[in-house]
């Protein structure tokens, strides 16, 4: 295997763990998603690394989508919202991701991970509707092993690759420099 199929194979693991860690939460935690809300997907402020998304970049390669995704994503700044977001109202706010299963990072752990505050204490890092119809601030979340501590996700993806894990871009630029950097890699 060549060293950047190791490195796309380690970030599949990661993500793979993500998965896991925020599923066990919210069954520790009895917390979920409304049916159908696709609210955090249909807005222009997601970033992400070009890194987490490189297993999506190898999919699309593969299965021969991604010449034609990148010819989409050269005018992403004019998107409203991640180019897999699949609306399924006027207003946008319920929808389905079409990349679900190839997914970044941020993807998984939004809305089911956690952040210390400046008192030390971890918070919910998740949306407004969740916040308050679960009443989180009265939920005193414990991570002693850090398996639900999204910094400790980016530091593993540090790990992975240091210059590319903290770069951060609108995730349909992180999708596109993914396809990009998957491409270049895959002819060396
Ligand atoms: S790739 Fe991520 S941001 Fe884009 S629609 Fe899917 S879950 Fe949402």
């Amino acid at each position: 295997m060549r060293e950047f199929e190791v490195k796309v194979e380690k970030i599949k693991e990661l993500l793979s763990s993500a998965e896991h860690a925020t599923t066990k939460f919210q069954k520790v935690y009895k917390i979920g998603c409304f049916s159908g809300c696709g609210k955090c997907c249909s807005t222009e402020s997601i970033e992400a690394s070009s890194l987490e998304f490189l297993p999506l970049a190898e999919y699309l390669w593969k299965k021969g989508e991604a010449a034609e995704l990148l010819e989409k994503l050269k005018d992403a700044d004019s998107l409203e919202n991640c180019i897999f977001y699949i609306p399924n109202c006027n207003d946008k706010t319920k929808g389905f991701c079409a990349a679900y299963e190839h997914r970044g990072l941020i993807c998984r752990l939004f809305g089911f991970s956690l952040r210390q505050n400046k008192n030390g204490m971890n918070e919910v890092i998740t949306c407004k509707e969740i916040k308050e119809k679960y009443s989180l601030s009265n939920i005193s979340f414990k991570d002693e092993e850090h398996e639900f501590n999204m910094s400790d996700y980016y530091l593993q993806l540090a790990d992975i690759d240091y210059s590319r894990a903290f770069k951060r871009y609108p995730v349909n630029k992180a999708i596109a420099e993914a396809l990009n950097e998957y491409a270049q890699m895959n002819s060396y």
